[in-house]
């Protein structure tokens, strides 16, 4: 082959792998909810996203020694996390995080600009950095941040562009699990939602109805979601539930 054809060959191949949407690894790290007997449970949220780049940490729960026990028994090094995403500041997402940057200050924490001067300073006294996020933008490759959107409190949801199509990860979905589906179709301009994971914040159960109408193939609501709600979207998902909670792993490849 000489050297044209090799560059060319080269060329395209950059082009389709910059096309190709990656694999994600969902990993529960804490939830009210459980999954694996050996973990610990508690009322929070915290998920770890695993793309071909890097782990991400999705909210960190109440409890930095329960975080920190799950991800033990997990296998998941705080120092493999190199960033960290705070959804809101309701202590049973954010609470785990000032035991989680002792254990790894090389972070960089995403969190929403109306955070108060108090975390903020937390953040930097540990040694990690942070980055106010106000608007929607790209946290990795593939993964994106919905920005603040507002509840009360302000919130961030995370979407992610993968294999199988749209993922959109909550913490509590205070501004209304709907309302995030809608913001992340729009944002991404697509049609249909292949998965939607985390706390849905007691919706009303017509919600379930309301995913059907936005096209979100599979659910798997846990942390706020609430029981009824949960049941419902069991009933109706049927093998596109997918039971969520401490030690759950989902692959989409
Ligand atoms: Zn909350
Ligand atoms: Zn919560």
């Amino acid at each position: 082959m000489n050297l044209k054809i090799l560059i060319l060959t080269g060329i395209l191949f950059s082009v389709q792998a910059k096309e190709e949407k990656p694999e994600i690894t969902l990993i529960s790290v804490y939830d009210n909810y459980q999954v694996a007997p050996e973990l610990k449970t508690a009322w929070g949220f915290a998920t770890i996203i695993k793309t071909p780049r890097e782990l991400i940490l999705f909210d960190t729960g109440g409890n930095p020694e329960i975080l920190l026990s799950n991800m033990e028994k997990l296998g998941v090094e705080p120092s493999s996390i190199k960033k960290v995403v705070i959804s809101h500041i309701h202590g049973d997402h954010a609470g785990g995080l000032e035991g989680f940057l002792e254990k790894n200050p090389d972070a960089t924490v995403f969190i929403p600009a109306s955070f108060p001067r108090s975390i903020k300073n937390m953040i930097i006294q540990k040694g990690a950095k942070f980055v106010e996020i106000s608007t929607p933008r790209k946290i990795s490759d593939s993964v994106y941040t919905t920005g603040e959107l507002y509840g009360p409190p302000e919130e961030q949801s995370l979407i992610i562009d993968s294999k199988k199509g749209l993922i959109v990860i909550t913490g509590c979905a205070h501004p209304g699990i709907v309302n995030i589906v809608k913001k992340a179709k729009k944002l991404m301009k697509k049609d249909k939602v292949y998965l939607v994971v985390g706390g849905f914040h007691h919706p009303p159960i017509s919600c379930v109805k309301e995913f059907r109408k936005l096209q979100v193939k599979k659910v798997a609501p846990s942390h706020c979601t609430g029981d009824l709600v949960r049941e419902a979207f069991r009933k109706e998902y049927k093998e596109d539930f997918i039971e969520y909670g401490v030690g759950k792993v989902i692959e989409i490849k």
